[in-house]
């Protein structure tokens, strides 16, 4: 068949940009490697819960436009994000806010809690110069800017451990910049996000995912003046008939079918090949466990545990995004891992190498003009949800 659209990758990204496309009366064929659609933000429902497969998804916006988007395909629920920070046998609210201060030192006002903040960081400041017989507080690492901004308290029982678990390395080995400030609230507030908008897709966000790509046929979206077809368990890497990565234009698969032009939401790296080097990620490991016999194992969706000494950085209890009370749980251990070639590619690493890397690729990309990257591996940036919908609507409307 002849298409106008090959559109590899059925996550978020894919999935918008197919929709749009065939709202403007185009065929779109969308192929993924994975056996199923929505990406990262896939979600798979198992003891009636809805599992987020990919680590814990919280859309949160203040894009009025893209909210809206996004309510005509599901019905968000009114989840607001409340993390807690678990460090050895105490407790903490997050974002650091009054519910913080107030447990760590027992007070009770934003000014009693704004004074030790300072005099603990001017004291770590005051320190460093003396170790340094320097006028001028420059921090050297990621602990030093952390110690200047928070004190030692906060530093000590929710960044240090937590971080360095993150990144694989001590604090006193990672850039200052990693850190540029540290957001603190001195209001009793332990919403995580800023965002005007926030909630979870009710009922998941596959079905979301599904009904952009017109899966879900019970939907009166479904008729549109275009069409998409989708094909799960195919690499596009199998699919076309390639030269190097890149098929000669019309664009073909092995078996037959052509395509006017490819959106490509895999590695921009893997595409050309690696002939410029390899693009670096953080990579993510997850332990799921069921429990059947325990309702409510945690009291809350997301846990943090900032000391070191535990291996994994949070455990989220799927259960509560969606205030579940039916029986039995499930929860997901989240692991940071070190990325090599093979590894699920998780965050981008944007640091200068890396991004100057990718900007080679760009360019390469230019002599394609019939070949558009998208989404998070295909424009090699940590994309929220609602980024990724802003970003797939401008690639549509540049067409
Ligand atoms: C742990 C974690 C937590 C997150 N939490 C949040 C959050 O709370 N809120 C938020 O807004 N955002 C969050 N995000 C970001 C969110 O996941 C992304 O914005 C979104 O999933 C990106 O969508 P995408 O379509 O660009 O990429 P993806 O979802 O990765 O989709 C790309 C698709 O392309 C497919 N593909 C790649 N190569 C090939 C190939 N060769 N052939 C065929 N198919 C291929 C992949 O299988 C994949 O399905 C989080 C991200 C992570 C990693």
């Amino acid at each position: 068949m002849k298409y106008d659209y090959l559109v590899v990758g059925a996550g978020l990204f894919g999935a918008v940009f197919a929709h749009e496309m065939a709202m403007q009366g185009k065929a779109v064929l969308v192929i993924d490697k994975r056996d199923h659609v929505a990406g990262n933000i896939y979600t798979e429902n198992r003891m009636g819960i809805n599992v987020h497969k990919y680590g814990a998804h919280i859309f949160h916006t203040s894009d009025k436009e893209v909210w809206d988007y996004v309510n005509e395909f599901t019905e968000f629920n009114n989840y607001i994000n409340s993390p807690v920070a678990v460090y050895k046998d105490e407790l903490y609210n997050l974002p650091f806010n009054m519910n913080t201060f107030s447990k760590m030192w027992n007070i009770r006002t934003p000014m009693e809690a704004k004074e030790i903040i300072k005099k603990q960081a001017d004291a770590e400041v005051d320190r460093i110069r003396k170790e340094r017989a320097a006028d001028e507080f420059e921090p050297a690492n990621l602990e030093e800017q952390a110690l200047s901004l928070a004190g030692r308290d906060i530093y000590e029982k929710l960044i240090k451990g937590y971080t360095e678990k993150q990144w694989g390395r001590d604090c006193t080995e990672l850039p200052s910049f990693i850190i540029k400030r540290l957001p603190m609230r001195f209001v009793y507030d332990n919403n995580y996000f800023n965002d005007r908008y926030q909630g979870i897709p009710m009922g998941g966000y596959t079905a979301l995912v599904e009904r952009l790509l017109l899966i879900k046929q019970d939907d009166e979206k479904s008729s549109l003046p275009g069409s998409i077809t989708v094909k799960t368990g195919v690499d596009y890497y199998d699919f076309v008939k390639m030269e190097g990565n890149i098929p000669a234009e019309p664009f073909e698969s092995v078996n037959g079918d052509s395509f006017g032009r490819i959106l490509f939401t895999g590695m921009i790296d893997e595409f050309f090949g690696y002939k410029l080097g390899t693009l670096e990620y953080r990579s993510l490991r997850f332990e799921t466990e069921d429990l059947p016999d325990v309702d409510n194992y945690q009291g809350n969706a997301v846990v943090n545990y900032t000391e070191r000494e535990v291996p994994y950085t949070r455990i989220i209890e799927h259960k509560h995004f969606e205030y579940g009370q039916g029986k039995g749980t499930i929860i997901t251990k989240e692991y940071p891992a070190n990325w090599k070639h093979g590894d699920e590619p998780y965050y981008p690493m944007n640091d200068d190498k890396n991004n100057k890397l990718y900007t080679q690729y760009v360019d390469m990309a230019k002599e394609y003009p019939n070949i558009l990257f998208g989404g998070r591996l295909g424009q090699y940036k940590y994309y929220n949800m609602d980024q990724v919908v802003r970003a797939a609507l401008d690639m549509v409307a540049a067409q």
